[in-house]
């Protein structure tokens, strides 16, 4: 049913996005390329395009969508913020910052799912830009995979999930940065992390203050009651099941011919000592590189017929905080045999 688009990141041809926009301007549903994973994307205003993102995702119906802007008039629209907050998002917009703040009352109440507030970004790839700017309204917009499985980041796998579902897939090549935005919510005396992501706690500190970090936003605490719904629910899992291990645990399965059949994801310097199967995701001083290639591995995993996967943390500093995040929500620990072959190496 749906479209594909060709359309280059750097320099997109307006002319052909055209189509993509106003099909959005339309309730359309289009899957299109941000700097951080694909999203998939209605007009923020349509109450009924916002429904149909969440039954194409099956996403629960209390977990809200992000907001996408393309300039700061049309964040003015959405959301209502304080000059001198203003004047600090300035810093990283465009760019991979969402901020929760008091919404004006424009943006659909499905996409907000009732909340008073809303959640805003002003995306610095050259597409999302340009496909708001020409349909004309804000594009709410989650990450385009079903509930529960893995962020997208390579195209192909776009297509493989939502050329059926969808109006149009806009195909611009791998996502630059691979992780989702980091989310900070302004309307708390003190700033809160809700959501680990590519952009560093360190920097939005420098610019903001001190920034509130909870266990749930490293990904560790998932009983207490998470401040932003989609900490509450199973994400970015892999059909093969997912086991964390520390490096140490690896190295010794890694080597184990009785674990051939396990692919190990892990980092070069882990991967040297690797016999069996393995997707290498960088070095643990390149955590961009790591990030970016987090999430296909997640899918490559599932191509390559193994009975399961071990992955381990990496530091968790600068965008390494978001790593970590993302792969203690995706993994579960190991179990039976697999802690009976490290008793007995
Ligand atoms: P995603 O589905 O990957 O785009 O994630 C969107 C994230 O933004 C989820 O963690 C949501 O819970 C969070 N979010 C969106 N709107 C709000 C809001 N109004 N208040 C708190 N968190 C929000
Ligand atoms: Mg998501």
């Amino acid at each position: 049913m749906g479209r594909k688009l060709l359309i280059d990141y750097g320099n997109p041809d307006r002319e052909a996005l055209l189509e993509a926009a106003r099909s959005i301007a339309t309730g359309g549903i289009v899957v299109f390329p941000t700097e951080t994973v694909y999203g998939i994307g209605a007009n923020a205003y349509d109450d009924a395009a916002c429904s149909r993102i969440f039954s194409i995702k099956g996403r629960p119906q209390d977990n809200p969508l992000i907001v996408h802007v393309s300039s700061m008039e049309m964040l003015g629209e959405v959301a209502l913020i304080d000059r001198k907050w203003i004047q600090r998002l300035s810093r990283f917009w465009p760019g991979p910052l969402t901020v929760v703040a008091r919404s004006t009352g424009k943006v659909s109440t499905v996409a907000r799912t009732g909340l008073p507030t809303v959640a805003v970004r002003f995306p610095s790839s050259p597409v999302a830009r340009a496909l708001i700017e020409l349909a004309g309204v804000p594009i709410a917009a989650p990450s385009a995979n079903l509930s529960t499985r893995p962020s997208i980041t390579d195209p192909v796998h776009a297509l493989e999930e939502f050329s059926e579902r969808v109006e149009y897939v806009i195909v611009s090549g791998k996502s630059p940065l691979g992780i989702e935005s980091t989310v900070i919510d302004l309307t708390s005396p003190t700033i809160r992390l809700l959501r680990a992501g590519s952009t560093p706690v360190e920097e939005i500190e420098k610019v903001f203050g001190p920034v509130e970090v909870t266990d749930t936003a490293r990904g560790v605490a998932t009983e207490e009651r998470p401040v932003s719904p989609g900490a509450k629910y199973l994400h970015y899992s892999p059909e093969t099941p997912l086991y964390l291990v520390t490096e140490d645990q690896m190295m010794s399965l890694g080597q184990n011919p009785g674990f051939s059949d396990y692919v190990f994801i892990c980092s070069a310097q882990v991967g040297e000592a690797i016999t069996n199967r393995k997707i290498v995701l960088g070095s643990e001083s390149d955590l961009s590189a790591v990030a970016s290639r987090l999430f296909s591995a997640l899918r490559d995993l599932d191509s390559m017929n193994a009975r399961g996967g071990f992955i381990h943390l990496f530091p968790e500093h600068g965008i390494g905080l978001a790593v970590g995040n993302r792969i203690r929500k995706a993994s579960r620990p190991p179990t039976g045999e697999i802690l009976a072959a490290l008793d007995r190496p």
